[in-house]
């Protein structure tokens, strides 16, 4: 849809015109996300306050033009995707008001990148734990509206259970604030935590208080290799019922092992069907024997080789082979679609199993990493979107292993949320009733749908 002239007008008076991108060369650059998806917008607004924000949203509810928030557009869902429309590009509004040891919240602005107020807390010796691994360039307003998950998630929850307070405008321009910096708040409907995870589809995220944590003052890491993936699922829930709470339990399988050999050749174990990373953190007195009972539950569940980590430097070592797992899959095929199921930590042996099987049934290589402490995989399903056969065989890869996860008591998305990639597999996970509710809920924040359109719901 072509922006009419007044329009334009006005919002270059709201923002200043430098402010207002239109040229095509401009645009593009918001058109994508971290997915294949692609969209281009008509205008890109750049605002740096919540008025220009307020001005945007008004200008945009009276002549009904969607607004698409964007964050850094790291997104692994299509949410962020224009498909015309004004892209509001939060990205500038990224200054950190406020950091409170005594209350130990920050109150920052949408745009703040997740590592940066990382590095602010440093010197305080707090933490804002939430760490989506693409913390180095994705935003705090980004991890909330997609409810964002990190390693560090067994041990200390995702974004949500550190969003406080927000300030948010409403498609009208109206401005609301939602909850306070405490932890504790009881008073009416939880409005904070219907914006988290909602997908930029009700209103935009323009400040946002955080809960943070003392950091912890050490950490240590083991790896452990595993001849049957069911052994390494096991080992979880072995470490649990010790009484050890880990700060994380990452996975590799095979396929993912052997990719990164390829591309690293570290001398990790090619025959094991699995490999796992588990940290621990806390006061150094209690971190070192801890980490040697995980390593002796690791070896006692049936892993061989098993090394342990205590140093920063010999922690980077065994996490080297973990980060490397997205590069080293790009070097297989050119594109894959990475998906992000969640099932119950007992389904998790069951779940992976699964999609060995749908990989061969469809003739395709999906290599599976993830969370597996939290029960939140990425089957990654390697393709190259050029060969229109594989593409229609990983679509139904795709759709078989939703309905496996389904089937399973699992649930489609743990931490990238629904956008625009998933949103037809949403009736077959939330049946009708559910998705009806969240209609009317969406109709009540932006009765004109203006709202990021044709993201999550099958039929917005
Ligand atoms: C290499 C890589 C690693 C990743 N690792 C993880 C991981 O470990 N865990 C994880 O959870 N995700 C991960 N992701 C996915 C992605 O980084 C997260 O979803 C992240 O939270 C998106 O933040 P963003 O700033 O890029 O948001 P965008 O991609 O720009 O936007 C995402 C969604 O949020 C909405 N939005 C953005 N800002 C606002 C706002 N201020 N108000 C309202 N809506 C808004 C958008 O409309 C869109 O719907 C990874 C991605 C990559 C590329």
């Amino acid at each position: 849809m072509a922006i009419p002239s007044h329009v334009l007008r006005e919002l270059r008076d709201a923002l200043g015109p430098e402010r207002v991108l239109t040229r095509p060369e401009e645009l593009i650059v918001y058109s994508y996300d971290g997915t294949w998806a692609e969209g281009q917008p008509d205008v890109v607004v750049n605002p740096t306050t919540t008025e220009q924000v307020a001005a945007v949203l008004r200008i945009a509810n009276r002549e009904r033009i969607p607004v698409v928030p964007r964050g850094a557009g790291t997104g692994l869902a299509g949410a962020s995707v224009p498909q015309g429309g004004i892209v509001l590009n939060l990205a500038r509004m990224n200054r950190i008001r406020e950091i409170s040891p005594e209350d130990m919240v920050a109150v920052v602005e949408p745009g703040v990148v997740n590592q940066t107020l990382q590095d602010e807390l440093r010197p305080y010796g707090l933490i804002y734990p939430p760490d989506p691994a693409s913390l180095y360039m994705s935003t705090i307003g980004g991890n909330v509206a997609t409810n964002a998950g990190g390693p560090r998630c067994l041990k200390y929850g995702v974004t949500k259970d550190y969003v406080l307070g927000l300030e948010v405008v409403l498609p009208g321009g109206d401005v609301l604030r939602t909850g306070g910096r405490q932890i504790k708040n009881v008073t009416g409907y939880n409005l904070t935590q219907l914006f988290v995870g909602s997908e930029g589809t009700l209103g935009v995220i323009t400040e946002i208080t955080l809960r943070l944590l003392p950091a912890p003052a050490a950490r240590a890491t083991a790896m452990a290799a595993y001849a049957r993936l069911e052994d390494a699922a096991h080992t979880v829930n072995a470490i649990l019922s010790a009484g050890i709470l880990p700060l994380t339990t990452e996975l590799m399988d095979q396929a993912c092992i052997q990719a990164v050999e390829r591309k690293l050749q570290i001398g990790l174990p090619v025959e094991a069907e699995a490999l796992m990373l588990i940290a621990v953190d806390g006061e150094p007195e209690a971190v070192e024997p801890q980490i040697h009972r995980v390593a002796d539950i690791c070896r006692r569940m049936g892993a061989d080789p098993v090394e342990v980590a205590t140093t920063p430097e010999e922690e980077e070592k065994l996490w080297l082979a973990r980060r490397s797992v997205s590069p080293a899959l790009a070097l297989i095929k050119p594109n894959r679609l990475t998906e992000d199921i969640a099932v119950p930590r007992s389904k998790i042996p069951e779940m992976i199993r699964r999609i060995q099987a749908i990989a061969r049934e469809y003739d395709v290589l999906i290599p599976t990493f993830g969370h597996i402490g939290d029960g939140n995989v990425h089957p990654d399903i390697m393709c190259d979107r050029r060969d229109p056969d594989e593409m229609r065989r990983v679509a139904l890869a795709a759709q078989a292993v939703f309905e496996a996860t389904v089937e399973l008591g699992g649930t489609l998305s743990g931490e990238h949320g629904i956008g625009l990639l998933k949103k037809e597999f949403l009736p077959g996970a939330l049946g009708p009733l559910a998705i009806e509710k969240m209609l009317g809920i969406k109709k009540v924040f932006d009765p004109h749908g203006i709202m990021n359109p044709g993201k999550v719901f099958p039929e917005a």
